[in-house]
């Protein structure tokens, strides 16, 4: 079996040539152990960061080591009491054809609560940091303007259907006009700009009468200082992700338009979705429930076939996604 090693430490935009496909044998079965056959593995843009040297949240990747993340498997045999041969899980895996992992590291999804992709997006990370980055760091309030850039990916498309639930009126940034159609047609936000074009100053302008009262930035950069320059008094800005630089090489800047900040008041605050782990349950049943009873709709980009994993991680990066993106490895 395959799995997929970061060979070089990615210098600007991410190539082929950084990740090898590498045979490894698996280890023989333990007690308490089950061996996982994967079924789709999500591609994450946060990835980009963990293949840099750097401290952070999240250790890097080591060289000449198999990739981590988001993984949908099936149980192919089992030597534990808690799953048996055809149960679904999900885990943090290897880019692997095949895992093996102890009984403690998967979670069994439940194949009859949504269709089981779900579990890698609306329904698992990227959903979850939708709601708790907006509704933690945001406060939206009825009849308030929220912003959200990245706005037709897996975050951002969640982050804007539920400022729509909570009664205010959504301003979605994103970088085509396929994705402008499906934010309006689709999702019903209630404007769309596309970043691309010359005239996005002044797009972003008139569909921002009322101002910014709330700001969920998921790619930093030029988008986000135009948005922060029709921020309200008492504004708030959650700091999700700033995609725009993660593959800049040199010193970062430093925050931008303090100026503006100052003379209205407002608040900008980063997090990690970490930081609510206490309260994913809360999260997830929430998701859930808005997700059956059709509040909630969401899209996914899936790539057919292991091969392709390197590519649909560079597609976050090009913008080829709308919703999450995923890697279709197997049939389960
Ligand atoms: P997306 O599904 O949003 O995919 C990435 C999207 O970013 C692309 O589709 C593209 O859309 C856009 N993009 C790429 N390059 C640029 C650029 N230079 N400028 C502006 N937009 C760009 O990914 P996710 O929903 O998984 O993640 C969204 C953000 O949230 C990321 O920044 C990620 O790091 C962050 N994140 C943070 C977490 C946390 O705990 N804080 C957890 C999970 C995600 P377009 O066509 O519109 O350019």
């Amino acid at each position: 079996q395959k799995e997929i090693h970061l060979v070089n430490r990615p210098e600007g935009m991410p190539s082929k040539e950084d990740f090898e496909f590498r045979e490894k044998e698996l280890s023989s079965l333990q007690e308490n152990e089950v061996l996982l056959k994967t079924l789709y593995l999500s591609v994450d843009p946060y990835m980009r960061g963990r293949m840099k040297d750097v401290k952070s949240y999240i250790a890097p990747f080591q060289l000449n080591e198999a990739i981590t993340g988001g993984v949908l498997a099936e149980v192919i045999e089992s030597r534990s009491a808690s799953f048996k041969q055809g149960d679904i899980v999900t885990a943090n895996l290897n880019w692997a054809e095949y895992n093996v992992a102890n009984e403690h590291s998967v979670r069994k999804v439940d194949p009859s609560v949504a269709p089981i992709t779900t579990t890698l997006g609306i329904l698992g990370l990227t959903g979850l940091t939708a709601y708790f980055g907006l509704l933690d760091i945001g406060q939206p309030q009825p009849g308030e303007t929220v912003v959200v850039s990245g706005a037709a990916g897996a975050v951002g498309s969640v982050v804007g259907q539920i400022a729509k639930i909570k009664g205010t009126k959504v301003v979605g940034i994103a970088g085509s006009d396929e994705k402008i159609d499906y934010l309006l047609n689709e999702l019903g936000f209630d404007a769309a700009v596309n970043y691309k074009k010359d005239s996005f100053k002044e797009d972003l302008e008139k569909a921002l009468p009322n101002g910014v009262d709330v700001y969920f930035d998921n790619v930093g950069g030029d988008v986000s200082d135009a948005v922060i320059e029709q921020l309200n008094n008492q504004a708030r800005i959650s700091l999700c992700g700033s995609i725009s630089s993660y593959n800049t090489e040199g010193e970062d800047i430093g925050p931008r338009m303090q100026w503006k900040f100052i003379k209205t008041s407002s608040m900008m605050k980063g997090f990690t979705l970490g930081d609510y782990a206490q309260d994913f349950p809360t999260g997830a049943v929430q998701l859930a429930k808005w997700l059956a009873e059709g509040k909630l709709k969401y899209e996914e980009t899936i790539v057919d076939g292991f091969e392709n994993t390197p590519e649909a991680f560079f597609g976050l990066f090009k913008g080829t996604n709308i919703g999450k993106q995923l890697v279709k490895v197997a049939e389960p």
